[in-house]
């Protein structure tokens, strides 16, 4: 092989690393990284989620596992690529306790980014392919069950004979996903919802809404959605495919059920959840407790001096019913993110009159340009059609540090503002003020770091930028009787007005479902400490407390959007996995806690 090349540089640098990762010093596996390096671990070293920033952090993380981890067996995994002198290869190897997958930049001085993750703990394979269940026991075995008798027989043992290990509190996409790769890892579970039936957190909000994101980036663990799918699927769509999923992966899912309170024994170190299943109280004693109640679950709902004066209609987004009885009536809905728009667009077209109160600048981004800007390369027909698939998606995705990504997604939104210079011209034009974010890297890192602040545009711009959609701007002071007031006097009437003001930080479903002390032990949850706005600093490297260990014992946090419960779900259900089976887990980095929410 002519060690020159890049699948040449790449073999001689393995080896390398290989080789000091058994037998050198911490330091001298951290010189082998460039000057400017991270290498972001997925639970394969770290039993945690964690960038190592620099060669220091590297040195240190690599002095604190390697003995016990034992990180062995780097092989390439097919081609060597280069772009621009930085060569990228995908890895395999092994720890003492798991296969992983990995993925490398090489640059001439060293490695630039390392990711490593773990796939699967030896011993603990999930069953497929030509391991998968026989289904059928043939020959004559008397008193033999049935697959739907063993099924009933499951069901009624889970929580009664038989406690769960692990208690997903949240039933949407997020408790699903992580259902699923738990029910294929054989972990006793369940999964509580207290809506009616699986999907109806997508059922019950606005009538209009569609995915934002497109269906390349949507799919669920294992079953992919069918290639015929929309490519923004409407929300009740989506309602009853997690529905089916949910059947057909035979995910122990209770709906009806509400998680009342949990709090953990620390005698007999498991917790305790009082649920209140279909009007029967229970108590479960699992283990490990699993917050999957949504990112979009507690409403922020100001409160306005004479609200209850107001003689109209008065909801929180969340709680809107959608347009069709507010045609041709005044309608002010108070916010200018996401829900406002697409609640103003819905309400446009059925004939209200509609004004829309802006409090502060908002980040809008065209999906069609956001799709071939942001997400084409990976996710789209084209990627699919130049064999990325889902899962190499995701680690492509994963193997960029967070703190490498502002500059990444600078350039989309630079590409953007040239892309819809119009666009936003007229938008502006109209009296709307928009915003890139504090340091113009637009829609992405708004997300990642206060999961507020943008709209992506499907239609509702296009009737701000016309009028067709009314604008005013300021906070509101005060509702009267007829309307509401805005700080600089302006008054609005109103039949109806729509406080489309976001959501709670996800640490208070912490603090409404144990307690106020176990919420500000675990600390604020999301965001990634940049130091910009709602996101305050010290810089953490990851998201805060999302699919890791935290500072209460036996405590998980889990969601985002469909990427990321897909992607992230695998990394939790393995850490579960792992403590189920006995596996020594030693976490290396636990979080400090910075923020309390
Ligand atoms: C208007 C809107 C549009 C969005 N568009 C997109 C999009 O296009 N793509 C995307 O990926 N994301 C989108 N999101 C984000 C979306 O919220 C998440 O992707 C998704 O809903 C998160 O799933 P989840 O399972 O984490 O939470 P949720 O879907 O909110 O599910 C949480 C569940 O927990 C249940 N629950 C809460 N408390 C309890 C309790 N005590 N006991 C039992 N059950 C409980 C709730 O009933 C709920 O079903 C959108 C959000 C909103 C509000």
């Amino acid at each position: 092989m002519d060690i020159a090349s890049p699948q040449g540089r790449v073999s001689t640098w393995l080896a390398k690393f290989a080789d000091a990762l058994e037998n050198g010093s911490p330091d001298q596996v951290a010189q082998l990284f460039a000057p400017t390096c991270y290498w972001r671990d997925l639970i394969a070293l770290t039993w945690n989620i964690r960038t190592m920033e620099g060669r220091d952090a590297i040195a240190d993380m690599v002095g604190a596992t390697r003995d016990h981890a034992r990180p062995r067996n780097w092989q390439i995994d097919g081609d060597v690529t280069e772009a621009d002198g930085t060569a990228e290869a995908w890895l395999t190897f092994e720890t003492e306790v798991a296969r992983g997958k990995g993925h490398l930049r090489l640059g001439p001085d060293g490695a630039i980014t390392l990711l490593t993750t773990a796939q699967e703990l030896k011993g603990y394979e999930e069953k497929r392919g030509p391991t998968r269940e026989p289904g059928v026991e043939h020959g004559s075995h008397p008193g033999r069950k049935t697959w739907s008798e063993r099924r009933a027989d499951e069901q009624a043992r889970l929580g009664r004979e038989e406690q769960p290990f692990v208690v997903i509190v949240g039933g949407g996409q997020g408790g699903i996903a992580l259902s699923a790769r738990l029910r294929r890892l054989e972990v006793p579970h369940v999964v509580i919802e207290k809506n009616d039936r699986a999907g109806d957190s997508w059922r019950r909000r606005y009538k209009s809404l569609c995915l934002h994101d497109p269906v390349w980036y949507d799919h669920l663990p294992y079953i992919p959605f069918p290639d015929h799918w929309p490519v923004f699927a409407p929300k009740d769509k989506l309602g009853d495919w997690l529905e089916s999923y949910v059947k057909v992966m035979e995910l122990p899912y209770w709906a009806r059920t509400e998680a009342r309170s949990a709090r953990y024994d620390e005698k007999a170190d498991h917790w305790v959840v009082e649920i209140d299943r279909d009007g029967e109280a229970m108590t479960l004693t699992p283990k490990h407790l699993v917050l999957a109640t949504g990112m979009s679950g507690i409403p922020n709902i100001p409160d306005l001096p004479g609200m209850d004066r107001f003689k109209g209609d008065i909801h929180h987004s969340s709680q809107h019913p959608g347009p069709d009885t507010y045609a041709g009536k005044k309608v002010v809905v108070v916010g200018s993110n996401n829900s406002a728009h697409d609640i103003s667009a819905a309400l446009y077209e059925a004939g209200s009159d509609v004004t829309m109160v802006q409090r502060s600048s908002t980040h809008i981004s065209r999906s069609e340009t956001l799709m071939d800007l942001a997400l084409g390369g990976l996710y789209s027909e084209e990627a699919v059609a130049n064999g990325i698939d889902t899962d190499t998606a995701d680690l492509i995705f994963a193997s960029i540090p967070y703190a490498m990504l502002p500059s990444v997604q600078k350039a989309v939104a630079d590409g953007q503002k040239e892309r819809d210079k119009d666009f936003y011209e007229r938008l502006e034009k109209a009296g709307f003020k928009l915003d890139f974010g504090d340091d113009e890297t637009g829609l992405f890192m708004k997300y990642l770091r206060r999961g507020s602040g943008y709209y992506i545009d499907v239609g509702a711009s296009e009737l701000v930028a016309d009028g067709k959609i009314k604008l005013a701007h300021g906070q509101v002071t005060e509702i009267t009787e007829t309307g509401l007031k805005l700080d600089d006097g302006t008054e609005l009437e109103a039949d109806v007005i729509v406080l489309a003001t976001g959501y709670g930080s996800m640490n208070g479903w912490a603090a409404q479902l144990i307690s106020q002390d176990v919420a500000d032990k675990v600390g604020k949850v999301w965001g990634l400490g940049s130091d910009t706005t709602k996101d305050p600093g010290p810089w953490e490297g990851e998201l805060r407390n999302m699919w890791k260990p935290t500072q209460q014992e036996g405590l998980w946090f889990h969601g985002g959007n469909l990427h990321q419960s897909r992607h992230y779900s695998q990394f939790l259900a393995l850490q579960l996995k792992a403590r189920e089976a006995g596996i020594d887990t030693p976490v290396y980095g636990l979080q400090e806690v910075h923020h309390l929410s």
